[in-house]
């Protein structure tokens, strides 16, 4: 009998745990359960459901050159995906299905009860991991808990790593045609918001590979360097296909090796430096199974959750419409409506712009960044707002705090990203645009700051001071 393939966020063909498990057992029927209510209730907008459905297409074709047919499901939650699943496997006669595990907490348990529905019916259902290096709760400290900071992580990480881990799973090879044809592709769902052009983000295994490709050729050893400049296209902007699985972390740390001589640390520094950013997918990955009171809206660190956030809306808007008078702030803003993306640099600043000069709950910032990300990945997104609201793993020390002006004038030293998405301001001379004077704005369609930094600080600083002590 065939065996049912369900994809979630793992839509390729190549090095992909389930699927090779799945085709050495005899013929496979893949699935999608598109569950668009339930996404958007988890907070995912229109730049990411469009992707999403566009990485499906591509992986329907590449299925297709396998003889694989790919059916369709529409589910509104969840809840409908043990019931949906046994009706196909029903259907199809399948006795087993196999899957990737996700991590969070609802995916999680929808995975858990489609296992006892199927267990229930007689047949089988299996989940593989495959997105980490680990499976979360391989790594653990000398006490055996989840790490909660990332250095001691990472070490253990680099200590523990074998080649086996990252070798890369076989593709399977074309399978006999299949009684079974593959369903339509559902029309692309409607969103209330428009996404941006999809030809910034091509969807599938493809263009993720060249991607790959080109940022290790041209970048990737001067990625420890130029990372950090927005302006400067520095990183891989691999992101939205690491999310998705277009591409997994097996190909990109395969990739890493066959550049850096059979080393993912030591070696080049550049490299090196992009394998840490990899580890700390995988970090927070762990963290979100270690710690499940992150997937319910709670800070990792309990004793934040005093916070006495400011009820802003005003404040969050100019925030959200890239209008603080803070121009790094402003223009990383416009960046994420308009691309759907924003560089990481900026993603830190912002985010405690927000939650510190603004002292505006990191929940609402956390929010808008899934609504608007192209790349939004709850675990990601989650653990770097808790980090920049210092309330998470890792925190950014409650005391350090950024100042806008200056990360400009460090890491947008000619102001070329300021003029880009603020054109206002692209007349001034470059050293003005970071924190243009009060005679400026008389003239430039450009606000003043709407808080001043010094007296923010103090502000939040006072916040975190009058925390009862973390037990
Ligand atoms: P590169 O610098 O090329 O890094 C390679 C890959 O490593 C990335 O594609 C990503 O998968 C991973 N990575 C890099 N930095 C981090 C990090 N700090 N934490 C976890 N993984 C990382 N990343 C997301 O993928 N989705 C999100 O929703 C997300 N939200 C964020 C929110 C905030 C407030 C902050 C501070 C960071 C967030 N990040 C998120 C992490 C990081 O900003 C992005 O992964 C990175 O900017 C993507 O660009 P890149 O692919 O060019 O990264």
């Amino acid at each position: 009998s065939p065996t049912l393939l369900w994809f979630r966020s793992d839509l390729r063909i190549h090095d992909n745990t389930a699927l090779i498990t799945a085709a050495r057992r005899g013929p496979i029927i893949a699935v999608f359960l598109r569950s668009l209510p339930q996404w958007q209730a988890h907070g995912h907008g229109a730049n990411k459901l469009d992707f999403w459905h566009r990485g499906v297409a591509a992986l329907g074709e590449a299925l297709a050159g396998l003889n694989t047919p790919l059916l369709h499901r529409d589910i509104t939650t969840f809840d409908e995906a043990p019931e949906v699943l046994l009706a196909l496997a029903r259907e199809t006669g399948a006795a087993a299905l196999h899957f990737n595990r996700e991590y969070p907490l609802d995916e999680v348990r929808r995975d858990a009860r489609v296992i006892e529905a199927f267990t229930a019916a007689g047949l089988t259902a299996t989940g593989h991991h495959d997105a980490v290096a680990f499976a979360p709760g391989e790594l653990l400290t000398g006490k055996g808990d989840y790490y909660g900071i990332f250095t001691p992580f990472a070490k253990a990480w680099h200590r523990q790593l074998t080649a086996e881990r990252l070798t890369l799973r076989d593709t399977p090879a074309p399978q006999p045609r299949q009684a079974i044809a593959p369903d339509p592709l559902p029309a692309s769902p409607e969103l209330t918001d428009t996404p941006v052009d999809g030809r910034q983000w091509p969807a599938g295994e493809g263009p993720a590979a060249d991607r790959l490709e080109r940022f290790l050729r041209f970048r990737g050893r001067h990625y420890a360097d130029q990372r950090d400049f927005p302006a400067i296209r520095g990183t891989s902007e691999l992101s939205p296909y690491l999310a998705l699985g277009m591409i997994s972390h097996r190909q990109c740390l395969q990739a890493v090796l066959a550049e850096n001589d059979g080393a993912l640390a030591g070696g080049d520094a550049g490299l090196t430096a992009w394998v840490n950013e990899l580890v700390w997918r995988e970090f927070y990955q762990h963290v979100v199974v270690g710690f499940p009171r992150v997937c319910r809206h709670r800070a990792f660190q309990a004793h934040t959750e005093a916070l006495p956030w400011r009820d802003d809306d005003a404040g969050f808007r100019a925030w959200c419409e890239g209008r603080t008078g803070y121009p790094i702030v402003d223009a990383a803003m416009r960046q994420l409506v308009a691309t759907g993306w924003m560089h990481n640099r900026l993603r830190m600043v912002t985010a405690m712009f927000l939650t510190k000069h603004l002292l505006i709950d990191w929940r609402r910032g956390e929010t808008f960044f899934l609504r608007h990300l192209v790349d939004g990945e709850f675990a990601a997104n989650n653990g770097g707002w808790q980090w920049a609201a210092s309330t998470g793993t890792d925190a950014a020390p409650y005391f350090r705090i950024f100042n806008p002006t200056t990360q400009s004038q460090r890491f947008d030293p000619d102001g070329r990203f300021l003029a880009e998405w603020l054109p206002e301001l692209a007349a001034l001379p470059a050293k003005a645009r970071h924190a243009p004077g009060r005679d400026l704005l008389d003239r430039l369609d450009y606000p003043a700051p709407i808080v001043a930094h010094k007296a923010a600080r103090t502000r939040a600083l006072d916040a975190f001071k009058a925390l009862p002590p973390d037990r």
